[in-house]
């Protein structure tokens, strides 16, 4: 049996990775899978639980009472957590910023990775998050470190808040988009870094589809090399 293609794509809070991930897996007819979805359902569970996110002890107790899982509808990913859809609960920045302060913890890590892996070992996959390419997935076939200013993605959050008629402040979000990044980037465990043969793409000045259009093109550079 021929194993399965992976294609990693890692990169800060707000570079586009989701929707890019999503439209590549549905034009190559791969799965796609959203690990930061999976740290959002953890947290989730915390703040529900009145579980104080700095408190790692408290986090470690609770985690054998938790259990995250994927499933598909139409091809769209839902992530549960105990047997429940949490997927649109946990789009809120609240989830964000707090799965950004709880990721850091190494328990949280390990008890995510092996369902990772799984998905990884038995489906092609178009996985993102912050320590794909880096960690989880380290013989990915591609590896994409993509990237944009914290002004873009700022704006980008902004104007999807902005769709969905939530309240939000484009200074704020800027600013929780920095502190992410810092925590994303300077914890001790699998920190957000790129990959050393990752590709790295900026989409600042890119539009969605120049940017999917430019990850075909490293994926057949790949296959041809
Ligand atoms: O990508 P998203 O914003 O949904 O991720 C939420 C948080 O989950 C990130 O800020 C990051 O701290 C964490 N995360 C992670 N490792 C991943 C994916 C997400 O630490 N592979």
């Amino acid at each position: 049996m021929s194993h399965a293609v992976n294609i990693a794509i890692d990169g800060p809070a707000g570079a586009g990775k989701s929707t890019i991930a999503k439209r590549l897996a549905a034009e190559l007819g791969y799965i796609y899978v959203d690990t930061g979805a999976m740290y959002r359902a953890l947290a989730l569970y915390f703040l529900e639980h009145s579980v104080f996110l700095d408190d790692e002890a408290a986090i470690e107790s609770v985690l054998p009472q938790i259990s995250v899982s994927l499933g598909y509808q139409d091809g769209a990913q839902r992530v549960y957590l105990n047997e429940e859809d949490v997927s649109d609960r946990i789009r809120k920045e609240e989830i964000g910023n707090a799965a950004s302060k709880t990721s850091a913890y190494p328990k949280v890590r390990e008890k995510l990775l092996s369902l990772q892996r799984n998905l990884a070992e038995e489906n092609d996959c178009i996985m993102d998050g912050r320590d794909i390419g880096s960690f989880v997935l380290p013989n990915a076939e591609v590896k994409i470190f993509l990237t944009a200013s914290v002004e873009v993605r700022a704006k980008r959050r902004f104007d999807e808040l902005k769709e969905k008629g939530e309240a939000a402040e484009l200074s704020q979000i800027a600013e929780d988009i920095r502190v992410r990044d810092e925590q994303d980037m300077n914890r001790s465990v699998a920190p957000l870094v790129q990959a050393e043969d990752a590709v790295l793409l900026d989409s600042s000045g890119l539009s969605i589809d120049e940017v999917v259009a430019a990850i075909h093109r490293i994926i057949a550079e790949r296959r041809t090399a």
